[in-house]
């Protein structure tokens, strides 16, 4: 919590700058869409004076841990094609295979023993430390599968604490763990985001091997007992060249099918770059533009209806967002990457790209790009 770096981030957010590490939130604010930095912001509003004042001149704090995002490693059971072993190692043989070198490189070994969350002693070390911890995150890699969460909770049952505590998860929902669903009843509140990036073929394309009826199952089992578990429920969607298309089909799922979920949240995939949006060549992007915005002429009045101004206006932000990042440059050079990559992932996968979206079909009728590419960034894309 004070370490020099910590520290330094502190004092340029309260000389009002943008830190490095805050570029993401900025970009999407940029383009008129919420941000997580806002979000937070707005859910500690109260607290913020206060904060800033028992802040050091020198950007330390003696405030106690209130709340802890974990991400608990890379282990996951998807292969997400914008994702990367740091957030799945279940990616390295076909980034082994893709960049034409041995699974045993000792590149990779940086990602094939990440079991810190595996100890005991990592897991004691978070309630000894932090004994007024009200809200915990739970990402990955994939949270549900991870043995050493559910023991944690029940030990936060065990003590009396869970009453008082929000646990959130960042979710595939590719699984629904019976342990987990009976101990979330103990806890004060629940939140549950889920990663839903399309329906039915666009969804199985993305996120390998989940099963988009699985998936939508699951979805569905949640919102029919959201009172009963006190769950709060969103889903966040990362909008990219493969699912821009049908983006209007997952959110008329999301807004018909669903009563309980929460507006949903879009984000901009820019990593790896050559699955963003802008990739696509100009005649794509028109269509895609003319796409999204009949998208939000037909189901602005429903998401009204069921969301409010405020989060029909969120979302009509996020796709006016998506359309000003698409069009604004262009990154047609990354094209031969994208195909390479898709190409690559549909054969190994026996998948086929332009049969899920057949608006890209054009893009895929000549031979493979026989340049290798650039390794893909290191980058969590949930
Ligand atoms: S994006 Fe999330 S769900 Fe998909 S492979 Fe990566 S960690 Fe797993």
């Amino acid at each position: 919590m004070n370490t020099a770096p910590m520290r330094a981030l502190r004092l340029e957010m309260l000389e009002g700058t943008r830190p490095a590490a805050c570029a993401r939130c900025f970009m999407v604010e940029d383009l008129g869409i919420t941000s997580h930095r806002q979000d937070e912001n707005a859910a500690w509003r109260e607290e913020i004076p206060a904060l800033v004042a028992s802040t050091g001149a020198d950007g330390s704090i003696a405030a106690e841990l209130r709340t802890a995002d974990l991400r608990l490693g890379n282990v996951c059971n998807l292969r997400c094609r914008m994702c990367s072993p740091q957030s799945t190692r279940a990616l390295l043989p076909e980034w082994a295979a893709y960049h034409g070198v041995p699974l045993r490189h000792p590149y990779f070994d940086r990602f094939r023993g990440v079991d810190w969350f595996e100890d005991p002693a990592f897991w004691q070390l978070v309630e000894r430390e932090a004994p007024g911890l009200q809200r915990i995150n739970f990402a990955g890699g994939e949270p549900f599968l991870i043995d050493g969460m559910f023991d944690f909770l029940e030990r936060l049952v065990a003590s009396g604490r869970a009453p008082a505590m929000t646990i959130s998860y960042n979710t595939n929902l590719t699984v629904l763990p019976p342990r987990l669903l009976a101990l979330w009843p103990r806890f004060g509140s629940i939140r549950v985001t889920a990663s839903i990036d399309g329906v039915g073929a666009v969804h199985e394309l993305i996120r390998h091997p989940s099963k988009w009826e699985d998936v939508r199952d699951n979805l569905l089992f949640l919102d029919r007992r959201a009172s009963a578990l006190k769950l709060g429920l969103a889903t966040n969607t990362a909008v990219q060249a493969c699912n821009v298309f049908g983006l209007g089909r997952l959110l008329a799922f999301l807004t018909g099918e669903l009563a309980s979920f929460e507006v949903p949240n879009l984000t901009i995939v820019t990593h790896p770059a050559h699955l963003d949006v802008r990739v696509l060549p100009a005649a794509l992007k028109a269509e895609a533009t003319r796409v999204l915005d009949a998208v939000v002429a037909d189901q602005s009045s429903r998401w009204r209806d069921r969301w409010g101004d405020e989060g029909c206006g969120r979302l009509q932000r996020a796709i006016a967002g998506i359309c000003t990042h698409m069009n604004e440059a262009d990154a047609t050079a990354l094209l031969p990457e994208f195909r390479r990559w898709s190409m690559f992932l549909d054969e190994s996968r026996g998948q086929s790209t332009a049969a899920a979206v057949p608006e890209l079909a054009s893009l895929f009728t000549d031979p493979w790009p026989a340049r290798a590419s650039p390794r893909n960034e290191d980058t969590h894309a949930r």
